[in-house]
């Protein structure tokens, strides 16, 4: 996973260019060209301030890295299934890990926490997502990373220059030299993975040695990562959200970070806390989140989710922190039922899907892959009309029912009582 908002760039990107069939980045076996980017990207690095000198120290020597070009075009993150990613990131090691190490460190974090007011579970909990508690914080060469995505990169050109512009300028400022400036292909650095501009705008000097290192000084990282989330909104003390049950009958519209209600709203349809707890009071407006649709667990968030979304755009990536976060505090585990038997949509499938629900009427916004709110109101409203339950989930029920055009193929999609009692 790569960190604080590169994921979101990257991702929709990649899914408009598989949209509209355009070749992706050069093909990784070509040197050519380089030398010329590079004399073409130089005063666009002076018109911002870089020096020459420091152009030439961490620019001038370096051979583009394909293999950063080869991660590019794979992605893995992008088709994984939640229920992977959470067994992944939310694992009975880095919950014990993490309770270790919030030991270990708790007079840093309370620190932290006086001067930021952002709760040590969650900062722990990214630490963990982001670089396994800095174990995996990337040793690749963040100028070459970027300079190859800028030279290569396709439609990640703009991406890759913009973040290199930053990267020369944090080197233009001292605070680390060009080959201690390491990070992931997509130049995510240091224990939680802040990209250059991310950097710029939110790294703290924690330790207030005169260097903002997030790389080796575990206080100025997640110090950083504090000023990030506050200014991102967080909320001190407040939860990020709760698994929830719906009541039957609940209309699937209600879903989705488009619809906030205060909490005695959703508590008058009659949402309520898995975990059979009542709500504290006080709490402050919400969403409703339903990541696999019908079948799967529903999420009662909070603003504080909302701030998560700040570090990694990614609804998967939220929930990750926010259950990591929990289970580091010491809340039990209470174990999601999530549909594993679901195959996800391929991108090739859900453009098909949208251009069926187009085809047949229904405003699915632009057909580009992504299932957004339109798309999601749009299968509503579709599955409406043959009978099946209605959660905007892109299944490949639905898919596989806007193909036939026969509401009998989808008998077996129709919900069965528990599905709704959930
Ligand atoms: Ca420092």
């Amino acid at each position: 996973m790569v960190g604080a908002g590169v994921m979101a760039v990257l991702a929709m990107s990649l899914l408009a260019a598989a949209a509209s069939g355009v070749a992706e980045a050069r093909p990784p076996t070509d040197y050519s060209g380089f030398a010329g980017w590079r004399a073409a990207f130089k005063p666009k690095a002076a018109a911002v301030g870089i020096s020459a000198a420091t152009f030439e120290r961490a620019l001038g020597a370096i051979e583009p890295d394909l293999g950063v070009i080869d991660l590019l075009r794979r992605q893995p993150e992008l088709h994984v299934a939640i229920w992977d990613y959470l067994d992944r990131t939310v694992s009975s090691e880095r919950v014990t890990r993490g309770r270790d190490l919030l030991i270990r460190h708790q007079d840093l974090l309370a620190a932290i926490e006086d001067a930021h007011r952002v709760d040590r579970h969650v900062l722990v909990a990214i630490w963990g997502i982001e670089s396994t508690y800095g174990d995996k914080k990337g040793t690749r060469n963040v100028v070459r990373s970027l300079a190859t995505l800028g030279w290569a990169g396709g439609r990640r050109s703009v991406y890759g220059e913009t973040q290199l512009l930053a990267a020369l300028a944090i080197l233009e400022a001292g605070d680390v030299v060009p080959e201690a400036m390491t990070g992931s292909w997509a130049g995510a650095m240091g224990h939680t993975q802040f990209v250059p501009t991310t950097y710029r705008a939110f790294a703290v000097d924690f330790d207030k040695d005169g260097r903002r290192d997030v790389w080796g000084t575990l206080g100025d990282a997640l110090g950083s990562t504090a000023a990030y989330l506050k200014k991102s909104g967080w909320r001190f003390g407040e939860p990020w959200g709760y698994e929830v049950r719906l009541p039957a009958g609940y209309d699937y519209l209600q879903t989705g970070l488009g619809v906030i209600q205060p909490m005695p709203v959703w508590q008058g349809l009659g949402i309520t806390r898995r975990d059979g707890l009542p709500f504290p009071d006080g709490l402050p407006e919400g969403s409703v989140l339903l990541p696999t649709g019908a079948k799967g667990p529903a999420f009662l968030v909070l603003p504080n989710f909302r701030a998560l979304l700040h570090y990694n755009s990614n609804v998967t990536y939220g929930i990750a922190a926010g259950l990591l976060a929990d289970r580091l505090e010491g809340l039990p585990e209470h174990p999601l039922a999530w549909p594993r038997h679901l195959r996800l949509l391929e991108v090739a499938e859900r453009l098909e899907l949208q251009r069926l629900l187009a085809a047949r009427g229904f405003d699915v916004g632009v057909v580009d892959g992504v299932v957004g709110t339109q798309t999601r109101k749009a299968i509503m409203t579709f599955q409406r009309t043959i009978g099946m339950l209605p959660d905007g989930y892109a299944s490949e029920e639905v898919l596989a029912a806007l193909r036939t055009g026969h509401a009998d193929g989808v008998s077996s999609a129709r919900p069965e009582p528990a599905a709704l009692e959930r």
